[in-house]
């Protein structure tokens, strides 16, 4: 069983690289990707972590995009961290998000919530912090119950306390995770759209920008999404990968590995995904 989708503390995970090994390990996981959001910090440290521990680890990242106004993660697999063009990227992404959380906060506090940038819970890259940090630093303030709440009530977009960051499009995104040696693979598709011809239209513009796969094992697709996905892939050529988007208690549904407890996601799925990342290149 593999993860090709993880969050860890140097974006909005709340564990250390370590510790999400170890649960690997005991999670019977035999390949992982850790994906943070808009860094690389993980990627020295898995590698070292993975050949120690006999787990087999791909470099990973997400990079946070705009497409007409609505979020495309971007999954970039075999990064090489040493790019440049791809860390300049990475580094305007930062500065968005921390100028972003700055704003997010005073409207906040116009919406009578007191919270302060001190309250929000610390990761392990301080300026890489996000909404699942504020919703989490309002649940602790006792404004409310839980996270999920949060979102619905405040942070979702459209909502009031949701504000847009600054990004960069889909395609500056395949370009430069290609640049860096990568793989650009579309994560949980349907977030983008949920209407399938939109959807499927919208991953072509994407494949003629150098697509290389769509997440099509992912904890919130329902079968018929994950079958209509594998389709769209065999149409397009493209490979297909999974994972949990494991956040730990940002998420406490859901497992690493396992997901929500019906996610399986096969080692084969990662070797396929190796021989199509060298007829990428
Ligand atoms: P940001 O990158 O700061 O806009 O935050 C995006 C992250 O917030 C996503 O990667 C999810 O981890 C989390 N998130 C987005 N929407 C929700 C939601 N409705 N409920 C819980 N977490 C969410
Ligand atoms: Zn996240
Ligand atoms: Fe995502
Ligand atoms: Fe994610």
């Amino acid at each position: 069983m593999i993860d090709l989708h993880i969050h860890s503390r140097f974006s909005d995970g709340s564990f250390t690289v370590p510790e999400l090994f170890q649960r690997a390990k005991n999670n019977g996981l035999t390949g992982i990707a850790i994906t943070d959001h808009d860094n690389l910090l993980s990627i020295p440290i898995a590698k070292e972590l993975g050949e120690k521990m006999g787990i087999e680890t791909i470099p990973g990242v997400e990079v946070s995009t705009v497409h007409e106004g609505i979020d495309v993660h971007v999954l970039g697999y075999f990064i090489n961290p040493e790019s440049k063009e791809l860390q300049e990227k990475l580094d305007f992404l930062i500065k968005s998000r921390h100028n972003r959380n700055t704003k997010m906060i005073q409207r906040l506090n116009d919406l009578g919530y007191a919270i302060t940038y001190e309250m929000l819970p610390k990761n392990d890259f301080a300026q890489n912090l996000g909404r699942p940090h504020i919703a989490e630093a309002l649940v602790t303030a006792g404004y409310f119950e839980s996270m999920d709440q949060v979102f619905k009530k405040l942070l979702s977009r459209g909502k009031p306390g949701y504000i847009d960051k600054e990004g960069i499009t889909p395609l500056e995104a395949i370009t430069a995770i290609k640049a860096a040696g990568g793989f650009p693979v579309l994560a949980h598709p349907f977030y983008c759209y949920k209407d399938r011809r939109i959807l499927k239209e919208f991953i072509k513009t994407l494949v003629d920008g150098g697509l290389g796969g769509i997440e099509t094992y992912y904890v919130n697709h329902t079968r018929s999404e994950c079958e209509f996905l594998k389709e769209v892939a065999k149409e397009f050529k493209l490979a297909l990968t999974g994972g949990s988007d494991f956040h730990g208690t940002y998420k406490p549904a859901i497992e690493l590995g396992t997901g929500r407890g019906n996610l399986y996601i096969d080692h084969s799925v990662l070797e396929q995904l190796k021989a199509a990342h060298e007829q990428y290149l």
